[in-house]
């Protein structure tokens, strides 16, 4: 190793660790290097919460001039948008190691050029933080890249027509699975039942699920397999549809679908691991950089833990196992934010209620289009003490609290819940997440705020959701859905992302759906709820900074900003220049991970 390597190493540590460490006493710095004949220096201006101006000298003179710190990566000819208030816009970006050390000007950053720096011209486009998607399952995700694709069947024969080929790839003994079906896209939007899988499937256990993932339908085969018959009872916080005889038709909803999969082999390692390369390479592709993945399995952990060993993950992962089993964690004292900048654990997730799309979700009035109904709380809130005696001990031993909660009343039992535990452990930055929060009562936006709670969102599921919603609510209630800008107006934090696979994991049309609110019908052009719209750099900043906050990791990457961790993307087009409605159309450029090339010229 030449000495300059050498010393570039020592300085970009040293470097690194000086900023971390004012990093978590709410320091600033602006580092740069100055350059005089032989003189070479790095200094890094630092301004501190408590307004002192501090100059931290970390190269000083050197007889040999080829001692300065060199860059690794230099990005240069872009039109840099850091996220990061301090200095919103520039041109390029330096790069040591993994970590970004300076950003500015284009004469600015060539002062960091070296013999080995590597180049990336950006031919002037767009270059932001990498994208956090603060809500994913990243394995199932991945599998279901292989799986059968029924989401846009427009019609029960077309469904037919794709399960009849995917038998044709399914050798004996293999379930077909996925699917994530969506009947409202059918000229008759009634659910289906196993009649419509049994001629075509013969022997194949067949349980494909519905887009929400909050119902699935099982073929005759699936259902023998798995003993499930008129004389199965029902389950609490779930439902057996069944037919005027009391045969049940096909349809499982929520807590009643583990009577079917309970029939299914668990994913093998092997099989884990091609789905998380799978995942990994879409998200590089889409300019996803980091991802939370919510309720994981132990073993997804392990695939990822392995990949990581190998130097293969290609996106930073958070895996956020159940809180029912949020014992495994605390018992090695593991808390939030625990592990390293690839792959960390910390944080428990939980269920409160179902979905819209299900009538599952956990309403104060019923549903405007089904009198009687107001939805399902999930088992795990059966009864809601349980789930408050677990998540506040879960809390005493430092692991963050995300609960999935969707309907009003759901929403409001868990802040009611997370009150009651900040009253008993006192405020301890705890960063709370309601995962969704898309039917708000009016009333509860100011407990989330004073709670501190993050409201997790997936905007696409408002234009995708919003084709039918309002039949399900009315459309007064309708009015605090997906209500990005009044959780904005309410100094709430949001952090964005697209619980993939239930949505498309491409961060364009989280954007997209974020500024315009067009439903994907084509129906409201205007924007669906136009009141809840928000601006371009706000959904930016909810996809950058916001779900790094919600992982407890705001310090280290969410923007292009010196000292934090270098996850870049090069996009096709300046999305700030184009219309609202052609964002989805804009396509990655160039991913880079820690300074990597993962996506595009290397
Ligand atoms: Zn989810």
């Amino acid at each position: 190793m030449s000495s300059e390597v050498e010393t570039s190493r020592e300085v970009a540590t040293g470097y690194a660790t000086g900023f971390l460490d004012c990093a978590r006493n709410d320091v600033y710095g602006w580092p740069s290097t100055f350059q005089f004949n032989n003189f070479s220096a790095f200094v890094m201006i630092m301004k501190c919460k408590f307004g002192l101006g501090v100059l931290i000298i970390m190269a000083s003179l050197d007889a040999n001039a080829e001692s300065k710190p060199s860059a690794t990566l230099i990005v240069t000819n872009a039109v840099v948008y850091t996220v990061d208030k301090q200095q919103a816009k520039a041109e390029a970006v330096a790069v040591i190691g993994d970590r970004i050390v300076s950003v500015g000007s284009r004469a600015d950053i060539d002062l960091w050029r070296g013999p080995n720096t590597k180049l990336i011209d950006a031919g002037g486009k767009l270059l932001l933080p990498g994208f956090n998607d603060a809500h994913v399952h990243f394995i199932q995700g991945g599998e279901q890249l292989e799986q059968v694709q029924l989401t846009d069947a427009a019609t029960p024969e077309e469904f037919a027509e794709r399960i009849a080929a995917q038998v044709k790839k399914t050798s004996p003994g293999e379930w077909i699975l996925g699917g994530r079906w969506d009947e409202t896209k059918w000229p008759k939007p009634e659910l289906p039942t196993k009649d419509l899988l049994d001629s075509v499937t013969g022997d194949i256990p067949v349980f494909v699920d519905r887009y929400d993932g909050h119902e699935a339908l099982a073929n005759s085969a699936a259902m023998k397999r798995a003993g499930v018959d008129a004389k199965t009872p029902d389950v609490a916080g779930g439902v057996i549809t069944r037919d005027a005889n009391g045969n049940p038709t096909g349809i499982f909803k929520d807590a009643a679908m583990p009577l079917i999969y309970k029939a299914i082999a668990p994913m093998t390692h092997e099989q884990r691991l091609r789905a998380a390369r799978g995942a990994l390479k879409h998200a590089a592709s889409l300019g996803v950089t980091s991802v939370q993945h919510m309720n994981p399995e132990f073993a997804d952990v392990a695939a990822y833990s392995e990949l990581a060993e190998k130097g293969e993950l290609t996106a930073r992962i958070y895996a956020v196992p159940m809180e029912t089993d949020w014992r495994e964690q605390a018992k090695v004292g593991i808390r939030r934010a625990w592990g390293s900048s690839f792959l960390r654990l910390g944080g428990v997730k939980g269920y409160a209620d179902g979905s819209l799309g299900s009538r599952t979700a956990y309403m104060f009035e019923p549903f405007t289009d089904d009198p009687g109904n107001r939805g399902l709380l999930s088992d795990e809130m059966h009864p809601p003490s349980a789930m408050r005696d677990r998540l506040m001990q879960a809390d005493a031993a430092g692991l963050q609290l995300r609960v999935h909660a969707i309907g009003d009343r759901a929403i409001s039992m868990m802040l009611d819940i997370f009150a009651d535990i900040e009253k008993e452990h006192g405020y301890h930055d705890q960063r709370f997440a309601v995962e969704h929060a898309q039917h708000m009562a009016q009333k509860d936006f100011e407990r989330f705020a004073k709670l501190h709670v993050i409201a997790s969102m997936q905007p696409y599921h408002a234009i995708d959701d919003g084709r039918w919603a309002e039949g399900r609510l009315g459309h007064e209630r309708a009015r605090y859905s997906y209500a990005w800008r009044s959780f904005l107006d309410h100094g709430v934090t949001l952090a964005f992302g697209t619980d993939w696979p239930v949505a498309p994991l491409d961060p364009m049309l989280g954007l997209y759906a974020a500024v315009t609110r067009a439903t994907v019908d084509g129906k409201n052009p205007e924007g669906w709820i136009p009141e809840e719209k928000i601006s371009l750099p706000e959904a930016v900043a909810a996809y950058t900074m916001g779900a790094a906050f919600a992982e407890f990791q705001d310090r280290e990457k969410g923007s292009i900003t010196p000292g934090k961790l270098a996850d870049i993307v090069i996009l096709s087009d300046n999305i700030f220049d184009l219309k609202p409605e052609v964002i989805r159309d804009v396509k990655v450029k160039t991913t880079i991970v820690g300074g990597k090339v993962v996506y595009g010229e290397r």
